[in-house]
């Protein structure tokens, strides 16, 4: 076992503190790498906050981790030391299941994937996750990073970029399509320029137009303000597919509503309290309701290497660990532009 330093949250209401935690050794199958940046997602916060159920404390977050290789184990066949890596939101599964077997380890239902932190480990021990200094990962569950992307940029897109991604693809946005992304946080403002890249036509639908400049030049061709009520009048049956990355409960009837003839709503926000479906936005127009939980490995190594390819890359404010906290305030209050990243050398 190694020590290594991290930020933990102790409580659902206490400030994350710095903290020291163990790391497992090295296992033959295993990857070592320190942890250069780890991305903060809104997820981090439902889940520190308990907004999601219990949680066991200490509790070490972050799931979108760039560093690297600095250890390999004896039958690591993918890695070496020195090789640019990340890690998304989980470090193993049953690899048995038809859903681990087809790539769709996310999906794993035996008993289910095991979380980059809140989750338990192959050893019986809890997960923790990227807010520290270096990991320990089965090579099977790392991601590599393509030389275009710096390990900064990627970090981001090891959560938010596949989440966005994969729905996207599952979806077929592409050239003819209208998709409008609904929140232009974290996950929103990835999910404009993947649609973009993939050729689609997009809409940002924001609470006010505050940001908009911003997500015209990220490439979206429209932009409207969900506090208007207009906006629901005008843009009434013009998409064939809407993301919905809302982090906090949303009127989903009238959302649906701006959906074509089987059209598709896909739920990414994870709020913490159920949402109300009316029927009938539903059933006319044929309308479909659809959720999407991150991707799979091998969908996660592809987004990589598309944005490599595409130039698709996050908008980020590099932060020290001692700003995470003010950073979580600023993140629930909608005033992140887009993606807080820590810088973990101090943690090293
Ligand atoms: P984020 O950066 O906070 O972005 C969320 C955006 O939603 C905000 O920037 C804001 O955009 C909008 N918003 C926030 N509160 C709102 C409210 N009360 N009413 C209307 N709009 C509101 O969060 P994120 O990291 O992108 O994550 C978004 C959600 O996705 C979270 O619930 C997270 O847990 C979930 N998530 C799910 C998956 C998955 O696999 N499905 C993966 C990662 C994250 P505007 O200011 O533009 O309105
Ligand atoms: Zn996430
Ligand atoms: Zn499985």
């Amino acid at each position: 076992m190694s020590t290594v330093s991290a930020y933990a949250a102790t409580s659902a209401v206490d400030p994350l503190t710095r903290t020291t935690i163990t790391r497992r050794d090295v296992g033959p199958h295993d990857v070592a790498f320190d942890i250069h940046f780890a991305g903060i997602c809104h997820s981090d916060i439902h889940t520190v906050r308990a907004e999601w159920g219990k949680v066991k404390y200490p509790l070490v977050p972050g799931h979108e981790i760039a560093g690297i290789v600095t250890e390999v184990g004896s039958e690591v066949s993918k890695f070496t030391v020195g090789d640019r890596v990340g890690v998304g939101c989980f470090v193993d599964s049953c690899r048995e299941c038809d859903y681990c077997r087809a790539g769709e380890e996310q999906y794993c239902n035996n008993p289910g994937m095991v979380g980059t932190y809140n989750g338990v480990g192959r050893d019986g021990q809890p997960t923790q996750g990227g807010y520290s200094g270096a990991i320990v990962v089965d090579e099977n569950y790392v991601l590599r990073v393509p030389d275009a992307i710096s390990l900064a940029d990627a970090a981001p897109l090891l959560c938010a970029g596949i989440t966005t991604y994969s729905p996207l693809r599952h979806w077929n946005a592409g050239p003819g399509t209208r998709v409008a992304v609904i929140g232009l946080g974290g996950l929103g403002h990835l999910a404009v320029k993947l649609a973009v890249a993939l050729g689609a036509d997009v809409t940002v639908l924001s609470q006010s137009l505050k940001k908009m400049e911003d997500g015209l030049r990220l490439g979206a061709s429209e932009y409207h303000a969900t506090s208007d009520r207009d906006t629901f009048k005008k843009l009434r049956g013009s998409f064939d597919l809407i993301l919905n990355t809302v982090s906090a409960n949303l009127d989903l009837g009238a959302y649906l509503g701006l959906l074509k003839l089987d059209g598709t709503l896909v739920e990414l926000g994870m709020p913490e309290h159920p949402m109300e479906v009316p029927a009938p936005a539903l059933i006319f127009g044929r309308r479909r309701l659809s959720g999407s939980l991150i991707g799979g490995i091998a969908e996660t190594q592809e987004m990589l290497d598309f944005c490599a390819e595409h130039g698709v890359t996050p908008e980020i404010e590099v932060i020290e660990p001692e700003y995470i906290n003010e950073a979580y305030e600023r993140v629930v209050a909608s005033d992140v532009r887009y993606r807080f990243v820590i810088d973990t050398q101090s943690l090293r």
